[in-house]
């Protein structure tokens, strides 16, 4: 299956691609990870990828259009994938379909992820990674125990340079303008479907495997 994750940041788009991941074997595509290495290895795209990611503007459409070419032809992604955080605009989503047509490819589902506002900016700014595990926590929504286990195993509670509030509102309000009108885009060629991304991440997983037909695996 080939899905697009839409919603805004902080909607729990690549959480729960990860589970999609780990669940189905679709791998996770996130331009926003895929960028958040470039940037930690130095390379020239990384460089030209910070500032705009620092200010919480979009990087270059040629940019992104280029890593997620290389991505989606790689051999894993052959059975399908899950885009998070790509496309972000109707530019990225033109170019996806021209993608997708020279690799005899289409997509078969977007799901939005349905959050409200304040939830979004509770959620973006308690976002922490556990520097030992790399697990995703929040301060305000993580239980204490969680917590505790990071800081006992010697770990720290990072956080993402662009999850402070300024570039916050500037990322959300990027969303509001350049990628919602993408939930149109795919609701005119009945593509979409609606997750409410509220309660918990199990709650919003059961909702997202139905809203896609999957049937989630008994653990
Ligand atoms: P994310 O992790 O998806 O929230 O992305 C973090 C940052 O990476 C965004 O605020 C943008 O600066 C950049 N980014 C991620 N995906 C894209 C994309 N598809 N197009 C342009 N910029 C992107």
């Amino acid at each position: 299956m080939r899905i697009v994750m839409l919603g805004a940041p902080g909607s729990g788009k690549g959480t729960q691609a990860k589970m999609l991941e780990s669940d189905f074997g679709f791998p996770q595509v996130s331009t926003g990870d895929l960028l958040r290495a470039a940037v930690a290895a130095g390379t020239e795209l990384g460089r030209r990828a910070k500032a705009a990611m620092d200010a919480g503007e979009l990087v270059s459409d040629d940019i992104v259009l280029g890593m997620i070419k290389e991505r989606v032809s790689e051999p894993d992604a052959a059975a399908g994938y899950v885009l998070d955080g790509y496309p972000r605009n109707r530019r990225q989503a033109e170019d996806l379909e021209g993608v997708l047509e020279s690799l005899g490819q289409k997509i078969d589902a977007a799901v939005l992820m349905d959050v409200d506002f304040e939830m979004l900016m509770k959620r973006l700014t308690g976002r922490r990674t556990c520097s030992k595990t790399g697990k995703l926590l929040n301060i305000y929504f993580s239980p204490q125990s969680e917590i505790d286990a990071c800081l006992e195993a010697g770990g720290e509670l990072v956080q993402r340079e662009d999850d402070n509030e300024e570039t916050i509102r500037k990322r959300l309000e990027v969303y509001e303008q350049q990628t919602a009108p993408l939930v149109e885009h795919y609701a005119a060629k009945g593509l979409l479907e609606t997750v409410r991304a509220e309660g918990t991440v199990d709650e919003v997983y059961s909702r997202l495997c139905e809203a896609l037909g999957l049937s989630r695996p008994v653990v």
